[in-house]
């Protein structure tokens, strides 16, 4: 019950039951003073209407020149025809007649009294009469229908077709309100479910006003967490699964070891000496990726010169590449401007490229880095290979932690697949943006456009 009052369907209902009341007092006080005054006025026009009625039968009286001799019978038949009490003066004030004289001597103090002077032709009062309404005398005989009864019967009326019309009108309130508030009922008890960790919760879609995109929003919001959720799971999996097999070899070759199954030499000693630099690889890369991916990476945005960076990064992997017998090569393009960014982290991310097109690429085959310009003045690097190539569906999909193509053989190169997902946060962080194109079977190629600094070099 206390639950109920202090929800937002009691509010709404109390609310319009305020406002119904107010509406309604106020149109009843209008209403009510407006048939009071509106019968006394067609009380005093009736009243002024008899006076003159009494006054020509007087007139009349007079003018056939009987006098006031006899009057009070006169009045009394007067005073019954009119339902009013009439009394009559002479010139001298006195009173001469009255048509309800059992009434007694109270005449001249309700207030509501018409009179008018008898004049005579030649303008001389010679008497008054006056009209009183009987409604002061409670129980008088002739007690007339009271017309100010008018403006109780309206508010009565009123009060009645008021309470009916509030009655009727809180119940379809209640009703409305319930049905309108239904979707909010669903969607703070889906709140609380997925507060108490049920992420599957969602609304159903209901109308397109602020509620129903408020359940929009809601299904979003939910959508997100959950797969926030399957994201953390995923990942907390995926980083257990690249510590397993470094420490488990390392573990393997310790025990071996440790039982004379396996000679401490050199050899030994250095499969376990790499798989503990790729452990602290991966460390390392998760560190910088949650750290990126935070937005608490530290940039040192400045502008630079790309050309030079290309120039050193295809002179260093010189040696490599002819271990590969892959040709590394650059393109200089005349006119492009410095570009702004962090020096170090662009070189991190291009000698994961180089890196990643050197294995890729066949015996004899070729990586091409290209500087141009790229959209909108930003300034493009491209580094294309003549490997493999990807497919479509994986062309998205590398840039995704732990996302490997062949992971044999991603493994048997040391890479967990976060390569790229550094690479895409470092450039993302720096404004740019990085894309991978590639024509299966051709080559791949991987660009990346920072934002330039608008000065040439
Ligand atoms: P890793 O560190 O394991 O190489 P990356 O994030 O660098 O991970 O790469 C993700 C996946 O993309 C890898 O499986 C790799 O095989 C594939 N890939 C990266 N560069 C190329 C390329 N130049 N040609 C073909 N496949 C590539």
């Amino acid at each position: 019950m206390l639950r109920f009052l202090s929800s937002l369907q009691a509010r709404l209902v109390a609310g319009f039951a305020l406002a119904l009341s107010v509406a309604l007092l106020s149109v009843g006080w209008y209403v009510s003073g407006e048939a009071g005054r509106e019968a006394e006025r067609s009380e005093a026009l009736r009243m002024e209407a008899r006076v003159q009625r009494v006054r020509s039968a007087l007139d009349e009286r007079l003018a056939e020149g009987r006098g006031w001799s006899g009057i009070q019978p006169d009045v009394e038949r007067l005073g019954r025809l009119l339902s009013a009490r009439v009394l009559v003066w002479d010139g001298n004030e006195k009173l001469i007649a009255d048509s309800h004289k059992m009434l007694g001597p109270r005449v001249w103090d309700s207030g509501e009294n018409w009179g008018a002077q008898l004049v005579t032709e030649d303008g001389d009062a010679i008497g008054t009469v006056a009209l009183m309404s009987l409604r002061p005398f409670p129980g008088a005989e002739l007690l007339e229908p009271v017309d100010s009864d008018l403006a109780d019967h309206v508010s009565a009326a009123l009060l009645w077709a008021g309470l009916a019309a509030g009655g009727v009108g809180i119940i379809a309130v209640a009703l409305m309100s319930r049905r309108a508030l239904a979707p909010v009922r669903a969607l703070s008890a889906a709140a609380e479910k997925l507060g108490g960790g049920d992420l599957s919760q969602r609304v159903l879609p209901s109308s397109g006003d602020e509620i129903g995109r408020l359940g929009h929003a809601f299904n979003r919001m939910a959508e997100d967490l959950e797969s926030a959720e399957r994201q953390r799971k995923a990942l907390l999996a995926d980083v257990a699964h690249e510590l397993r097999t470094p420490l488990s070899n390392i573990g393997g070759y310790v025990e071996a070891m440790r039982d004379g199954l396996a000679e401490p030499n050199g050899e030994n000693l250095e499969i376990v000496r790499q798989q503990v630099s790729q452990l602290t690889r991966l460390v390392e890369d998760l560190r910088l990726l949650t750290l990126a991916e935070s937005g608490a990476l530290e940039l040192h945005v400045n502008p630079e010169s790309m050309n030079d960076l290309l120039v050193s990064v295809s002179e260093a992997f010189g040696p490599r590449a002819r271990a590969n017998a892959v040709a590394v090569s650059y393109e200089p393009a005349p006119g492009i401007p410095l570009a702004l960014m962090d020096r170090g982290r662009v070189e991190q991310v291009l000698q994961n490229l180089v890196e990643n097109a050197v294995t890729h690429a066949p015996t004899g085959g070729a990586v091409t880095l290209q500087l141009s310009m790229g959209d909108a003045g930003s300034v493009r690097v491209s580094v294309r290979d003549t490997g493999e190539g990807i497919d479509e569906e994986a062309l998205e999909a590398v840039f995704e932690r732990f996302y490997r193509v062949d992971p044999s053989r991603s493994r048997a190169t040391g890479g967990a697949g976060l390569g790229l997902t550094i690479a895409k946060q470092l450039i993302e962080a720096q404004g740019g943006r990085i894309w991978a194109e590639s024509e299966p079977g051709q080559g791949s190629a991987f660009i990346f456009e920072l934002p330039s600094a608008g000065k040439r070099e």
